[in-house]
């Protein structure tokens, strides 16, 4: 015949009262920082060429017989980087933040866009790490401008040249002769010190 086995009954610590509970949740360390340390971004525009308008690309003005359309002046390139910094931190878009129906963007220098974008990143706590830019476009050649533009767009997002990317296209077999096109990707990454909390 078996033994039965002993069993041990303990004394149940019974519930923990609310103000301790608060208490210990008061006291977890906050070291716990969910934020990605790396977080990417993209942005597209497209700008119409016309007529009697200074042509800016890059926050450059180069020479040209046409500018690009628009209700600021038209910077297709500041403009995709400007979206896709506020796409990496998902903040609302350009059109969102400065819409076109707003008479005090009409002509606006498009750095200003730019330079709201990079505090909304600063912000959520990231800084930017790289850009890779492409433009398409059947004329003028970027080419000879890519260093100046390259040089100016690294020193509004504060990084390195080395660190903007800057590719030009034709748009060949698009039909696209008469637009601008600018897509651009960024990567951010994380700095120490947060200014807001993060969300998840
Ligand atoms: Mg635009």
């Amino acid at each position: 015949m078996k033994e039965k086995k002993s069993v041990r009954i303990r004394a149940s610590p019974g519930p923990i009262p609310a103000d301790e509970q608060v208490r210990s949740i008061l006291d977890m360390p906050t070291t716990n920082d969910r934020r990605p340390s790396i977080r990417i971004g993209y942005g597209f525009d497209s700008h119409e060429f016309r007529p009697g308008l200074p042509l800016k690309i890059g926050g450059m003005t180069l020479q040209h017989e046409k500018g690009l359309g628009g209700h600021s002046d038209g910077d297709v390139l500041l403009h995709a980087i400007t979206d896709a910094l506020l796409g990496a931190v998902a903040a609302p878009d350009i059109g969102a933040l400065f819409p076109p129906s707003d008479p005090q963007w009409k002509g606006a220098d498009s750095v200003i866009f730019l330079r709201e974008a990079l505090k909304r990143v600063d912000d959520a706590g990231y800084s930017v790490a790289n850009i890779d830019a492409s433009l398409i476009l059947a004329a003028p050649k970027i080419g000879p401008h890519a260093a100046e533009i390259r040089t100016r767009v690294a020193e509004l997002l504060g990084v390195h040249c080395d660190c903007v990317g800057l590719k030009a296209k034709t748009p060949e077999g698009l039909n696209l002769d008469a637009a601008a096109i600018a897509q651009v990707v960024v990567l951010l990454k994380k700095i120490a010190r947060p200014k807001r909390k993060y969300r998840r």
